[in-house]
Parts: C-alpha cells; structure tokens; sequence
C-alpha cells in the first residue's frame, strides 16, 4: 500500500517521524510493546498498536506485511531491534529503516536485511559540530566523503555584486545551484543576479572548498 508506514517504538525518535508522517497526511500505524507507549500515541498516528514486534505472530496478526514501509524505532534493545529487522524482511516487508546505536549495531542491522539504517545521535553530532565549525551553513547534505551542498549566509562583503563578479567557480571552485532571497528562490540564477545583503547561497562543491567559502568574514 502506498503512503503507509508502520512504526515500531514509540520513544522520542519513533514518535517524531511517526507525527511527522501522520502530519503530512500519510496513513501511520504505531506500534510498541510497551501499553503506555501505544496509548499515549494515540492522538500523534492514524491508529497504535500494542504488539512485540520480536514476536512473528504479532506482527502477522496486525497485518504487517501490508505496509510499504516500516521503521523500527526501537531505543536501547539492540537484541530487539536486530531481531525485528530480521522477521519484517523474512514477512516480505519492502522497505526496512532502522535505527542504530552505534556502527556495529549498524553494521548488523544491513546484514539482517535492513534497506536504510540511521544513526540519530551520531548524525545531530555531526550537524551540531558542524554549526559550530561554519556558523555561516545554515544546512547541508553530504553527497559522499569529500562533497556537499551547503546553504551558506553571503559574506557581507560580496553583497552587492553579481554572480559574475563574484565568480566563486573560479575562486572557489564552487557552484552556485540556487539563491534564497527572504521566502523566494531562485534556482540555477543567471550569472547577472545582484546577491542582497542577506541571501543565502545554495554551493555545491568539495569539502575543504565549501569550508573556505563558508568561513570568510
Ligand atoms: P528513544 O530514545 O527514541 O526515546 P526509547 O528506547 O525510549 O527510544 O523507545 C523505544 C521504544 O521501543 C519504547 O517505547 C519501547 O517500549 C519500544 N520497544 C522496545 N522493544 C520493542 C519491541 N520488541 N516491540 C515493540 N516495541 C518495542
């Protein structure tokens, strides 16, 4: 089925993609093991569940190989966690996303079969420090190990000219894919675009290049 999504563990991680799938309109089934967890989650997913999801009949008798997509949630129960991944691949499940704790964890949840294994706490490190490295980024997506897109604050001090003039492919070996200006965005602008004093530059380009650029006062 399109658009429905099944999470298992209704902590803080589980429970904020579950609302936030809710939220965007999509059909969000939320499990957990625990009564409490289920009921207070009510009112944040379309319906929820109590049910052990280490448990196979469990997860047959709510359906689970229904869901195109099912995202194990589950915090510190590594055990549980590696065996639920286990079972919803086993049921057919298409799409498995699971959480890990760390790289082993990880590492163990791929070979189980999951399709897309996240790492909460070691990503928000990451963005936290990277704040705190370029206090210009304002966001950014890592394309591999050396190359990113970043959405930077302009320097005060390109503010004013062109995209010619300021020719960051040249100086910076960076490519300008889009311009925000207050709620607009311009994408792919042409290279007589005036940047204002307060636009974000949307860069593609390599790593220590971006950091360069991000860094100037
Ligand atoms: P967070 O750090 O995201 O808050 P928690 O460890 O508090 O994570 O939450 C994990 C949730 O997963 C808990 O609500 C717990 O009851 C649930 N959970 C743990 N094991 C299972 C299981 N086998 N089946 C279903 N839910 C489970």
């Amino acid at each position: 089925m399109a658009d429905q999504f099944a999470v298992i563990g209704l902590g803080r991680f589980g429970l904020s993609i579950a609302n936030k799938l809710y939220e965007s309109g999509r059909d969000v089934l939320g499990v957990d093991v625990n009564e409490e967890r289920a009921d207070e989650a009510q009112s944040y997913v379309t319906h929820s569940v109590i049910a052990d999801s280490t448990d196979p009949e469990a997860l047959k008798s709510i359906g689970i190989r229904n869901f195109d997509t099912v995202i194990v949630a589950i915090g510190n129960d590594i055990q549980a966690s590696i065996l639920s991944v286990l079972l919803l691949k086993e049921l057919g499940v298409k799409k498995v996303i699971a959480k890990a704790l760390n790289k082993l964890h990880g590492e163990v949840l791929k070979k189980v079969g999951a399709d897309w294994v996240v790492f909460p706490e070691r990503d928000m490190g990451i963005r936290v420090a990277h704040q705190l490295i370029s206090p210009k980024v304002l966001n950014f997506i890592e394309l591999s190990k050396d190359y990113s897109v970043e959405e930077v604050k302009i320097p005060e001090k390109m503010t004013d000219k062109t995209l010619r003039e300021l020719d960051l492919r040249a100086k910076y070996n960076l490519s300008v894919i889009a311009i925000r200006h207050h709620d607009d965005i311009f994408i792919s602008p042409s290279p007589d675009k005036i940047i204002d004093h307060g636009d974000v530059l949307v860069v593609i380009g390599e790593n220590r290049d971006l950091e360069r650029f991000a860094n100037l006062e």
